[in-house]
């Protein structure tokens, strides 16, 4: 893996050796999340953007060259990636948009973004032949890992807070990982699972710890720049919980950048929900995130509900860097977005997924943006996840199936 150059410390900047140390800084323990970094002119030589416009593989791993995996590695055969970028006009009317382009990670094998890291995860955990592999989780990387374990027979154990949405849990079970329900929050099954990784050697693929999961990430946003033909777009709207998503973001458009595949540095623009809006806060008050502590996380959109956003660091940095902007949306916005994306792009979001759309409706109404930027929406994950989060926007919306007898006489429908 030459490519790779080591790992350095987002706090301190020391640099690592990746067999140097497992996840974190020790001189900044949990905190001391890691940065990959590649070596960009080796990378050069071995893919440029001819090769992939050639290239059959239609999953993350045509982009392999730039991800901290050895040219021979084994991955694992779910289909990851190379989800669609939809143009979304009529969104883009009502909103004054010229440009709307929706990405629909919600099209994975487990239904969100997330398995783009876990796929890493099984990755990497081979590589060091671990028994069993390890997360926390509010329910969708659990469920990404999940399945794809299940997809390489891998031994995994997942805590998930006893109060994440059925259908999430119910996953884990289907996929046969053992699932530990804590009871108590996503904070405190993440704790738990540090420790638990920590005394029986498993391996951790914490979000927020691990420093290959933004990796792993950050291949989205290769695939948006590669739909629109290395055209980086303006602006990209993404909700953010532990800010790993809008990081790796963040880090595959320094990549770009690195390589010379786009010339212009879009603008990250994380959306956060109301009650959980540890990131917008800190943006807001200039609040140093490595002292600011927790807040309480209550919100509809359980995928980011985070009291302490794990990828803080790397979060603020993607905002901060790009000249991007947190957003704030209420539950009520959120679950309004759910049928408003649907119903104008045929895309059925989970709350969490359709808050970013929210964060782009808020973003507009306020005047940050203007009717000619290229803006993508980006929807992390499948509504079918949280049905009862769609009830409930449904329930908001007031929409209703209408009961009638089975008489083809009663037929009076108006369409
Ligand atoms: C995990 C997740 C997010 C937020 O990602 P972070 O890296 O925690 O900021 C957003 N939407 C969905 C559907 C998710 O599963
Ligand atoms: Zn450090």
């Amino acid at each position: 893996m030459e490519h790779v150059l080591g790992l350095g410390c987002m706090i301190c900047g020391r640099q690592y050796r990746p067999d140097e140390v497992a996840y974190v800084c020790p001189h900044h323990g949990d905190e001391g999340i890691l940065d990959v970094q590649y070596d960009y002119d080796r990378i050069a030589r071995t893919i440029d953007r001819a090769g992939l416009a050639a290239e059959r593989d239609f999953s993350m791993w045509r982009y392999r060259p730039l991800l901290p995996v050895a040219a021979d590695a084994a991955v694992p055969p779910l289909a990851v990636g190379w989800t669609p970028l939809y143009p979304a006009g009529r969104l883009g009317r009502e909103l004054g948009l010229q440009r709307l382009w929706v990405k629909d990670d919600g099209r994975q094998p487990t239904a969100s973004l997330k398995d783009r890291a876990s796929a890493l995860a099984v990755v990497k955990a081979r590589e060091q032949n671990a028994p069993v592999i390890t997360t926390a989780s509010t329910g969708n990387a659990a469920a990404a890992l999940s399945g794809l374990c299940a997809a390489v027979s891998q031994p995994n154990v997942i805590f998930v807070p006893a109060n994440a949405p059925e259908a999430k849990i119910t996953q884990l079970l289907v996929f046969g990982s053992r699932v530990l329900l804590v009871d108590g929050t996503y904070d405190d099954a993440f704790e738990l699972c540090l420790k638990a990784a920590r005394t029986h050697g498993w391996y951790n693929r914490n979000t927020g710890y691990n420093p290959y999961m933004t990796e792993g990430k950050k291949t989205v946003v290769f695939e948006i720049c590669e739909q629109l033909g290395w055209q980086a777009p303006d602006r990209i709207f993404v909700s953010v919980g532990d800010g790993c998503i809008i990081g790796g973001l963040h880090k595959g458009l320094k990549d770009l950048m690195a390589l010379g595949w786009i010339d212009t540095m879009p603008k990250l623009m994380g959306v956060q929900a109301a009650g959980s809006s540890y990131l917008y806060q800190a943006w807001q008050d200039n609040e140093d995130v490595l002292t600011k502590p927790p807040v309480t996380a209550v919100t509809v959109a359980d995928s980011i509900s985070a009291g302490l956003p794990r990828d803080r660091i790397k979060a603020m940095a993607a905002v901060k860097e790009t000249g991007g902007a947190f957003v704030r949306v209420t539950d009520e916005q959120i679950l309004a977005a759910i049928p408003a994306l649907a119903r104008a792009t045929g895309v059925f979001a989970e709350p969490a997924g359709a808050a970013a759309y929210a964060g782009l409706v808020k973003a507009v109404a306020q005047g940050q943006i203007d009717g000619a930027e290229a803006v993508v929406v980006l929807n992390t994950g499948s509504g079918l996840k949280d049905v009862s989060g769609a009830m409930k926007a449904m329930a908001q919306d007031g929409t209703q199936g209408e009961k009638i007898a089975p008489e083809p006489g009663l037929l009076k429908l108006e369409t």
